[in-house]
């Protein structure tokens, strides 16, 4: 029996289809155990302002397939103040919760792992970020309900660009990582990605797009990470046409990737991560998140992770060029 009496979970940073799905874990495993649970609103902001609601079986009800996060979420720039995270403890204290779950991305871990350090409270994490970036886990909750949205997308445009034999430069998200570039890419047989990690010359990308030409093929179809600034595409197609001449369309699928319900692998981690977060916190564990490796749940450092890169193999550039020869 839990010596737990009363926690409390929260969404952090941008928001990420199943993130619904990882409270309703987190809510219903804690009530099953006899522990409370509180709801925080809006990330770390809710902590600041002691914006919490208390959590019942029905507070989850009729949640599991809906995007967002009904707990809001939100970017709070004082957390990063040790001033406010001593703030946020004596609040946490004052409301007798013990231990916290974060739902959220690698800043959210930022954060949740200073709280940690500093002023002892027990926190677990669960990554919840379309991403697919936090160091020391293969997967993130809301990474395949983004990357099969985007897929859907690139689809419709792929039967315009092959009706006008046109080229199409299409921008995901993914402001430092390409995971979800690469994975989409892949997935829509694209003929080149761009990524922030990897670099590939839009020489070579022309090169491309001439043999696919000369073997009678019209259209092509270019996917890039958005990089620094959401629009980078549109200097991708302005540098192709310099180069080349060649003329392409853009198209900027911005946040349509991050809404919708989740798909059910996404729910499923979600509930899967949400319940190993509980657990974790009742045997006394902190400091930790809840991951995913060769399709099983681990438990990986959360201090560990901050400031680490999680980097993309290069190979899945490769094999994206050479199956679209
Ligand atoms: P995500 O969690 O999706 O990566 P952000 O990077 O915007 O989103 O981080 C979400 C919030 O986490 C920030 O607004 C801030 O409140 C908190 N945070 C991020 N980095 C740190 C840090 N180094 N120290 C303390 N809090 C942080």
């Amino acid at each position: 029996m839990s010596t737990l009496k009363k926690i409390g979970v929260f969404t952090s940073g941008g928001d990420a289809p199943g993130m619904n799905a990882a409270i309703r874990g987190v809510v219903r495993t804690a009530l099953f155990q006899n522990i409370q649970v509180v709801g925080i609103h809006n990330g770390y902001q809710g902590l600041l302002s002691e914006s919490f609601e208390p959590c019942h079986l029905g507070s989850v009800a009729n949640i599991i397939q809906r995007g967002g996060t009904f707990l809001k979420t939100g970017r709070c720039s004082e957390f990063l103040k040790p001033e406010a995270r001593l703030t946020a403890a004596e609040n946490l204290k004052r409301q007798g919760v013990e231990g916290l779950v974060c739902i959220g991305g690698d800043g959210s871990f930022a954060g949740a792992s200073a709280l940690y350090k500093e002023q002892k409270i027990p926190v677990v994490g669960v990554p919840g970020t379309i991403d697919n970036d936090i160091f020391g886990t293969d997967y993130t909750i809301g990474f395949d309900t983004a990357v099969n949205t985007a897929v859907e997308a690139v689809d419709r445009i792929r039967d315009t660009a092959a009706s006008h034999d046109r080229l199409f430069i299409v921008e995901v998200m993914g402001r430092n990582s390409g995971f979800l570039a690469l994975e989409v890419g892949l997935a829509v047989g694209a003929e080149e990605v761009f990524i922030p990690e990897i670099q590939v010359s839009v020489d070579h990308a022309i090169e491309h797009i001439k043999k696919g030409l000369q073997r009678g093929k019209g259209s092509s179809i270019l996917i890039a990470a958005e990089g620094q600034k959401p629009g980078r595409a549109y200097d991708l197609a302005e540098s192709i046409r310099k180069k080349s001449g060649f003329e392409s369309k853009v198209c900027i699928l911005g946040h349509i990737q991050r809404g919708g319900a989740p798909s059910a692998k996404d729910r499923n981690t979600a509930s899967q991560m949400g319940a190993a977060a509980v657990n974790a916190l009742i045997q006394g564990q902190s400091d930790l998140f809840i991951g995913l490796k060769n399709d099983r749940l681990i438990t990986c450092s959360l201090s560990g992770s901050v400031d680490k890169k999680k980097q993309p193999y290069p190979d899945q550039i490769k094999l994206i060029q050479m199956l679209s020869m």
